[in-house]
Parts: structure tokens; sequence; C-alpha cells
């Protein structure tokens, strides 16, 4: 069992991130997440309270959504090797990384999946955020042991989680 992890205080560059693209309040038209004192946050009444309050309000995609529709991951999560090959084992590594991802978009909203997609034998993970990606790896080979291996990609754009099994 090994794990290497070559970005560990690394951080990547977010071009979603830029908060001075974004008037105060906006809400995004697609998840509802409000933008407000410099933060995304998911909070339904804030929501109302500026829609009922006259403020003018901006309606612009967040971050999260705009990666989504742009297809642009900043993080890409891959499992493979035999151990997948048992379906039950694979649904519980799919239920554990399901489980993890909304315990982190809890924490921040705009953390998400973007897309689960099984080729090969193999699953392929797109996240929104690095740290995502970064955490959902952790999980996983903390539940399933196996190899975990954290690098950027060659495009230095999106980093690469890869965690294998015999
Ligand atoms: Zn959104």
């Amino acid at each position: 069992m090994k794990r290497i992890d070559e970005m560990y205080d690394v951080k990547l560059h977010d071009p979603y991130m830029d908060r001075s693209h974004y008037k105060d309040p906006t809400i995004c038209p697609k998840c509802g997440l409000v933008f407000h004192n410099k933060r995304w946050v998911r909070n339904e009444e804030l929501k109302k309270k500026f829609e009922a309050s006259g403020t003018e309000i901006a309606y612009k995609l967040c971050p999260a959504c705009k990666k989504i529709e742009d297809r642009y991951p900043l993080g890409i999560l891959e499992l493979r090797g035999p151990y997948l090959l048992n379906q039950e084992k694979k649904q519980l590594i799919l239920n554990t990384v399901r489980r993890e991802a909304a315990n982190e978009e809890f924490r921040n909203p705009l953390a998400r999946i973007m897309q689960i997609k099984e080729e090969d034998g193999r699953v392929v993970i797109w996240t929104t955020t690095e740290s995502l990606a970064r955490r959902l790896g952790r999980v996983v080979y903390k539940a399933f042991k196996g190899d975990l291996k954290i690098s950027f990609s060659e495009s230095n754009k999106f980093i690469r989680v890869l965690w294998e099994r015999e």
C-alpha cells in the first residue's frame, strides 16, 4: 500500500473564483446559491429576503454551475484496478464517494461532483474543486486501502487523483 501526494501544500489557481466578477448580491439562477459579503452561501431565507427587499440583484451562474456548464473540472479522480470488478465493492466505494461529497458540499457549496463516468472498468469522477477530488481520494484510500497518487495534470489546470487496487 502506498500513498504519493506530489502536491500536498500546493494550491491550484481557480480561474472561476475571481470575486470581482460578482456583484453583491448575486443569485445563481441554476442552483440558488447567494453571493454576499464575498462568499457563496446556500441560504434560502437570505435569498428570499433579497428578492423581497427590492435590492438590485444580479443573476449569474455561480462558479460551480459555470464549471459544470463549461465542462471545466478542477479535480479528476480515477478509480481503477481489478478490485472494481466486484460490483458490490464498487457500489460500496461509490456510496462512500457520494456521501463524502455531500458532506463537503455542506461545508463548501461550490464543491461538487460534476459527473461520474464508468468506462472500461474504470470510474472517472470530475469535481468542481481540487480539494474535493483530493478528499474523495483520501477517503477511498482510507476505507478501501490500495494505492493513491495525487499529481498535477499535464496542463497544470486540474489535479489528478488516482486510486488503484488489485
Ligand atoms: Zn449555481
